[in-house]
């Protein structure tokens, strides 16, 4: 089973990623949480990435793609992967659907989390407080909701073209939440 988790910054895809992988041994990709790892690791590519992370923009395409492709071995040998903050642009999206065909897989599932707005801010306002990230700071937020409403938002028909989109509330409690996306993968054949 494939996954993509979709929805703005701070939705709740990264809680329920992880709640995922130990409930069903899948493995979560978040190409966020590996962008992260090469900026603490000090290496070129975190270089390259952490002044454009830290401003909200969207790194290049290649990069984020090359990320994923490295790990979708280690989950074909689990459960099937998560993919969390990936992929963001129609090029992403189209190169994911390649690279997973010529393994002879797919993706099964895209799990859209609804929130409002007004959510959304309330949640990244806490998170502001506690999270530590640079990129958590109003100015950032607003150039990363522009990110996902102006090239990721687009990817929507793109899934719901595929038959494999699944629109869920993302308003409520982790646990509800969590059921709904229980409900909606319950429904579907790996
Ligand atoms: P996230 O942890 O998913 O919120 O990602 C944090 C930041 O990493 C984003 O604001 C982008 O700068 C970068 N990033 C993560 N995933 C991608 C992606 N798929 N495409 C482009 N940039 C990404």
């Amino acid at each position: 089973m494939n996954l993509i988790l979709f929805g703005p910054p701070a939705a709740g895809k990264g809680t329920q990623a992880k709640r995922l992988v130990e409930q069903r041994r899948m493995v979560q990709l978040s190409t966020g949480d590996m962008l992260r790892a090469a900026i603490a690791s000090g290496s070129e590519l975190g270089k390259r990435v952490s002044g454009i992370m830290e401003r909200g923009e969207l790194v290049s395409d290649d990069i984020v793609i090359a990320l994923i492709e490295e790990r979708l071995p280690e989950t074909e040998a689990a459960g099937g992967a998560i993919f969390d903050g990936f992929p963001r642009t129609l090029a992403q999206a189209q190169a994911l659907d390649e690279m997973l065909k010529r393994r002879g897989k797919k993706i099964d599932m895209v799990v859209r989390l609804k929130v409002d707005d007004d959510a959304l801010l309330q949640r990244i306002a806490g998170r502001f407080a506690e999270s530590g990230r640079p990129d958590d700071n109003p100015d950032s937020f607003k150039v990363r909701l522009g990110a996902y409403n102006g090239q990721t938002a687009p990817l929507l028909p793109y899934y719901q073209g595929q038959g494999k989109l699944v629109e869920l509330d993302g308003m409520g409690t982790i646990d509800q939440v969590a059921a709904s996306i229980d409900g909606a993968l319950d429904g579907v054949k790996a």
